[in-house]
């Protein structure tokens, strides 16, 4: 190692920096967050550091730098673009032993700054020895989006609660298991998610069950989350780390193989799948599935397609788990129909086309049965976006017409939307059906009907291997 990577203690220590422009002011500022005492020499200012001296937060000399300005300083900055005032700095300072850093000149640094991921009190520096600021910057955004943004209340609480933990469990050993699952598993998905009192809540859970015959018995957790589409990219951050951890994945038929890979191998997992004709699981039975993993003490992921409150059925599961006490989250996910629609380059409305959209399912028990209003679906103005509508799709057709609508209008399916084998066929109303049958075209696809069909041609971005009808 070309450096040694430490966190200094600022608070109270004199800090030098010389220059007043931008690049000075960051610096300042980087200074102040770390609560050093800093001083700037220069014979400008430029404007947001006479906001930060006139408020009196930072001394200021309007002069050029001397040595002699070192006296009394624990750490030095040159932040001017003037090489010899650098080199000077850099001598006088390491002439007395002062760290010194020169902005962009790794040459006469005594110390560098690292890219930072701040989840205050949670700090990740990261360097490239001055190799690279840029991959250490590329590196920094990886860390930013594995790292929640809550991170720091984490630690707070495991700060909070440290002596109440020490003197529950004695045993050094026990007490380090004891925190490691503890930091990883609800707890910290409750925080995340904002839920501090539930998460105090279940902390107490833990550490009572910790202390008493069956460690971890009961305090599982469940997180409900929508897998999206097909792409995997599409996860939002949350559900690709649940995923990741989790020790269970309950999942559906419609979830991707490519999103299941992204599991641990080691995770168990329950195929929950539901096509139409061979419920492989009851929804009941699912239910009491994730009651049951959950009370073994296991992080459980109810992984469905899409969005798990768009006919996913997530408000069933929700209930039970409500009623059985076990604490869970709702990770909402791309729908099928912002999926697809985005990837066939179907904009759902559009100033000229439609200024509203409607999401039906075509699926007889919960869809578009007798008690559909169909002329409220028939709008030249509206998208139509009907899922599970394939099998219906024929009396959704003539419905829709009897009801007034065009048989012209535009419509397409889509057929395994945003994944490498999504394909679109489009037509209109009147002919969709029967092109998808020539096409077998099989689900999951998704119907859109409406003239914001029409921009497709238009704009097709997404290209795949399936066969583009
Ligand atoms: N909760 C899911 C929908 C479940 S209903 C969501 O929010 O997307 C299942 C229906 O969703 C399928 O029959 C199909 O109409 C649609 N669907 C889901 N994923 C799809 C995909 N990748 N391509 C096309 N349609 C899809």
């Amino acid at each position: 190692m070309d450096y040694l990577p430490i966190f200094l203690k600022l608070e109270g220590q004199r800090c030098l920096v010389v220059g007043g422009g931008e690049v000075a002011a960051r610096k300042v500022n980087a200074l102040l967050r770390a609560k050093g005492k800093v001083s700037v020499v220069s014979p400008e200012l430029g404007a947001e550091l006479t906001t930060l001296a006139d408020a009196g937060r930072i001394g200021f000399s309007r002069k050029g730098f001397e040595p002699g300005d070192l006296d009394a300083i624990h750490l030095v900055i040159s932040a001017t673009n003037q090489r010899a005032v650098n080199e000077s700095v850099a001598a006088a300072a390491r002439q007395k032993g002062i760290p010194v850093n020169v902005v962009d000149c790794p040459e006469l640094c005594s110390f560098i700054f690292p890219a930072l991921v701040d989840r205050y009190p949670v700090v990740i520096a990261v360097s490239t020895g001055g190799a690279s600021p840029v991959l250490a910057r590329l590196v920094r955004a990886r860390l930013e989006a594995a790292l929640p943004a809550a991170y720091g209340r984490l630690a707070k609480l495991a700060e909070a609660c440290r002596q109440r933990v020490k003197t529950a469990i004695p045993d050094a050993t026990r007490r380090r298991r004891f925190w490691e699952s503890t930091l990883q598993g609800g707890l910290a998905e409750l925080i995340f998610a904002g839920q501090e009192v539930a998460a105090q809540r279940h902390f107490d859970r833990l550490l009572a069950a910790e202390s008493s015959d069956q460690p971890s018995a009961g305090v599982g957790f469940v997180s409900l989350v929508g897998a999206g589409p097909g792409d995997p990219d599409l996860l939002t951050l949350r559900a690709l780390r649940t995923i990741q951890e989790a020790d269970v994945i309950v999942y559906d038929r419609l979830v991707s193989p490519e999103v299941m890979r992204l599991a641990r191998t080691d995770a168990e997992k329950f195929d929950a799948g539901k096509a139409s004709s061979r419920h492989t699981l009851p929804q009941e039975e699912i239910n009491q599935l994730l009651v049951r993993l959950a009370r073994e003490g296991k992080r459980v992921v109810r992984l469905k397609g899409g969005d798990p409150f768009i006919f996913g059925r997530g408000g069933e599961e929700i209930e039970t788990l409500m009623e059985q006490g076990v604490p869970f989250q709702i990770v909402p996910g791309v729908t099928a129909a912002t999926g697809c629609a985005a990837y066939a380059g179907i904009p759902l409305t559009h100033r000229d086309h439609a200024q509203s959209v409607v999401f039906v399912t075509g699926h007889s028990r919960e869809g578009l049965g007798s008690t559909v209003d169909w002329e409220r679906l028939v709008n030249p103005q509206q998208t139509l976006v009907i899922y599970m509508g394939l099998q219906a799709l024929p009396r959704i057709r003539d419905e829709l017409i009897a009801h007034g609508a065009d048989p012209g209008i535009p419509a397409a399916i889509i057929e395994q939307g945003t994944t490498p084998r999504q394909r679109v066929v489009t037509g209109n109303l009147s002919t969709l059906y029967e092109l998808a049958t020539q096409q077998q075209v099989t689900s999951p696809s998704l119907i859109i009907i409406g003239h914001v069909v029409s921009l497709h041609d238009k704009l097709t971005w997404f290209q795949t291997q399936g066969r583009e009808a």
